[in-house]
């Protein structure tokens, strides 16, 4: 499993804390329970003094002197346990309790990260896309918003096309792995729902435990630019990067850029070395494989043409309804 790096640091430092937080709750959780039953701290101080006792005479090596004191330890958490009852509380309630029993708060066990870091690290790429990924989700998707009437140029109704083409990209998303290469070419007018349906399979991909990195072709194309001059911040060339390393990419709104005689080679280029290390990428755009040939170079388009699955929406621009867009 690959996993962004950046991310990944900021979880373990999100995690870290959280683990700190749950003790400091269960330090204050035991210390409330102490105050409440005076006998219970008298209990607790006896049993602490035993413990060190014990210490001393398994040193001395007395057998006899480990036996009662071992007694009298029972005699005190049986007590113990009595009083916690009488509390209402569980009889184990005055140990702290394990932020995660798998990993005790590590966040690691012996084959890589435990599953409640890896939730932390789900949060944090979800945050990190949240002004792109919004509220859209497959299970926001409306298809009532498509019209039911056959479209005379494609013989079909729109709705019929948005559930083929939903069930595509849901398909899709729910198998990705990494390292299976491939991806989809979603393509059809403005407002039709294409990046709604991107955004959702990122989202799910991300769910699902793997890298979805997302871009517009605008910000792409800027950061080519920046990177040519050696103009990248910090976070910039994390998403330049990204764009390449990811497991999954969502370039969205292709066609949108300001047209430039370096962008040709540069999507070859970046199809290119996705498609070379098996990566995963979603298209979005409003062109169609001609103008894609056209506006950008007949290699593009074959080599989206050979390794993305091309899936068409059509219907009215959903934004006048304010939906799906
Ligand atoms: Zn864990």
């Amino acid at each position: 499993m690959s996993y962004d790096e950046k991310t990944m640091a900021a979880a373990r430092i999100e995690y870290r804390e959280r683990v700190r937080r749950f003790e400091e709750r269960e330090r204050i959780r035991a210390e409330g329970l102490l105050a409440r039953s005076p006998r219970l701290r008298e209990t607790e101080r006896e049993l602490t003094g035993l413990s060190l006792k014990l210490a001393r005479a398994a040193l001395s090596g007395s057998p006899g002197e480990v036996g009662k004191i071992r007694e009298k330890a029972e005699e005190l958490h049986a007590g113990e346990e009595e009083i916690l009852r009488g509390m209402g509380e569980e009889r184990d309630a005055l140990r702290p309790r394990a932020y995660c029993p798998v990993c005790e708060g590590s966040g690691e066990t012996g084959k890589g990260p435990c599953a409640c870091l890896l939730k932390v690290y789900e949060e944090k790429l979800l945050q990190r896309y949240a002004r792109y990924l919004g509220d859209q989700s497959f299970e926001n998707f409306d298809f009532e918003v498509y019209s039911d009437i056959v479209n005379p140029y494609y013989h079909a109704e729109p709705r019929g096309i948005a559930e083929f083409v939903f069930d595509q990209c849901a398909e899709y998303a729910r198998r990705f792995r990494p390292g299976e290469g491939g991806g989809l070419y979603l393509h059809g007018g403005c407002g039709v729902g294409k990046s709604f349906l991107a955004a959702s399979v990122a989202r799910e991909v991300i769910r699902n435990g793997w890298f979805a990195h997302y871009l517009s072709a605008i910000g792409f194309f800027a950061l080519a630019e920046k990177e040519r001059f050696g103009r990248l911040s910090e976070e910039e060339n994390a998403d330049w990067e990204d764009a390449f390393a990811a497991d999954l990419l969502i370039l969205d709104d292709l066609g949108c850029e300001p047209a430039s005689a370096q962008n040709a080679p540069l999507l070859y280029r970046l199809l290119g070395e996705r498609a070379a290390l098996r990566r995963g990428t979603v298209l979005v755009s409003t062109l169609t494989k001609e103008e894609i040939a056209a506006r950008y170079s007949p290699a593009v388009e074959s080599r989206i043409s050979g390794s993305l699955a091309d899936l068409l929406l059509i219907g009215e621009d959903l934004r006048k309804a304010g939906e799906n867009a």
